[in-house]
């Protein structure tokens, strides 16, 4: 194997399918990283517990296991290249989360931003322990397969922060075992949703999903939200922080086309309707070439269980190493005969 310039660790949780946001956020970087870095792609079910711990959601997870596979290798994910696999496979994580827990404060966990989002969004008056311990689990997936770069969404930068933290502090405690892990942001930090606010999310039901056909794509841009102040199409429009100008700075690759309905967007000179057909017809070209991707696996089903076994059976020994590693470190080790004697007579 060629020489590698280091390890990425990068992921999604099984609920549901990927979307316009995924994608920019962290699936472009993960694309175009696979061929330089050696890249794990983790499969993250027990980051669905966090949320939703009900068997009914535990079933449907699995068929979303599918279609997080589906959704990157859609997006241009190379199976031979990417060690893909599902997070409950390696139970080792378990036990690393549970070890760094202990170097972690309740209030520093309290403080980190997506907790309270995610409580927010989901309607959850209470965390759980798990929930509230969900960027420890975290830490330990990047750690345990001693990921250097994660390519990651915006929202989950101060998830990577705290990961350096635990890292340093394992270290500074016990010994050197883990290297320090890097965040690598998308080009679009976050993309908002078709509804204008923050963020594309499938919980908040504003996503474009990759797989989505033509006819849905035109549907949900016809709806996006605009400028509100703009009610005819002679009214000057606010092209700035403007969802749909927003996507076709991304989406749309004729930058010229662009420009030109974005002046005459400022002087009240184009309808709505131009504007979002052109940006549909963008969004729809850039999807089409996923659309094949995403069918050829999809004929293939028993490709998608091998892809996960082999990405385990590959993770789980490093895996172990490591945790072996930390628990050498900590001086967890297994007592023999020799080793209490020692401890015995030691002064
Ligand atoms: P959703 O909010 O749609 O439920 P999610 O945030 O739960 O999605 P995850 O599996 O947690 O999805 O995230 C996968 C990756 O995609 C993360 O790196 C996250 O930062 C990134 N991501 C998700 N939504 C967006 C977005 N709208 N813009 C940029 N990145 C995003
Ligand atoms: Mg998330």
């Amino acid at each position: 194997m060629s020489e590698k310039k280091g390890r990425i660790l990068t992921g999604d949780r099984p609920t549901g399918k990927l979307h316009l946001g995924h994608y920019v956020g962290t699936l472009a970087n993960r694309v175009r990283l696979q061929d330089e870095y050696d890249t794990f792609l983790v499969i993250a079910d027990y980051h669905m517990l966090t949320t939703k711990p009900t068997k009914e959601k535990v079933l449907e997870s699995r068929e979303s296991i599918k279609e997080v596979v589906l959704g990157n290798y859609a997006a241009g994910i190379d199976p031979d290249k990417v060690t893909i696999y599902v997070q409950s496979d390696i139970p080792e994580t378990a036990e690393l989360t549970l070890l760094f827990s202990m170097l972690v404060t309740v209030p520093r966990l309290q403080r980190i931003p997506t907790l309270k989002e995610v409580m927010r969004t989901q309607q959850i008056e209470q965390a759980s322990s798990g929930l509230l311990n969900y960027p420890v689990l975290q830490a330990a997936d990047i750690l345990i397969v001693r990921g250097e770069l994660v390519p990651v969404g915006k929202d989950q930068e101060s998830h990577v922060e705290l990961t350096r933290e635990i890292a340093r502090r394992f270290n500074d405690t016990f010994g050197e075992v883990f290297t320090l892990p890097q965040a690598m942001i998308g080009d679009v930090p976050t993309l908002v949703g078709i509804d204008g606010r923050a963020k594309m999310s499938k919980s908040l039901g504003n996503a474009i999903y990759l797989d989505d056909d033509p006819e849905t794509v035109r549907q949900k841009v016809w709806r996006m939200y605009t400028d509100p102040k703009r009610i005819r199409a002679t009214d000057p429009g606010t092209v700035e922080g403007n969802p749909v100008f927003i996507y076709h700075d991304v989406f749309n690759p004729n930058k010229e086309e662009v420009e030109d309905l974005k002046e005459r967007y400022r002087k009240g000179r184009v309808g709505d309707v131009e504007v979002k057909q052109k940006l549909a017809a963008a969004i729809n070209e850039f999807l089409e070439p996923m659309r094949k991707r995403r069918k050829f696996l999809e004929d293939r089903p028993d490709d998608i269980i091998d892809i996960l076994r082999a990405g385990a059976a590959r993770a789980r020994p490093i895996a172990q190493e490591v945790v072996a590693a930390a628990r050498e470190a900590m001086g967890l080790t297994t007592l023999t005969r020799e080793s209490v004697m020692k401890l015995y007579c030691r002064d």
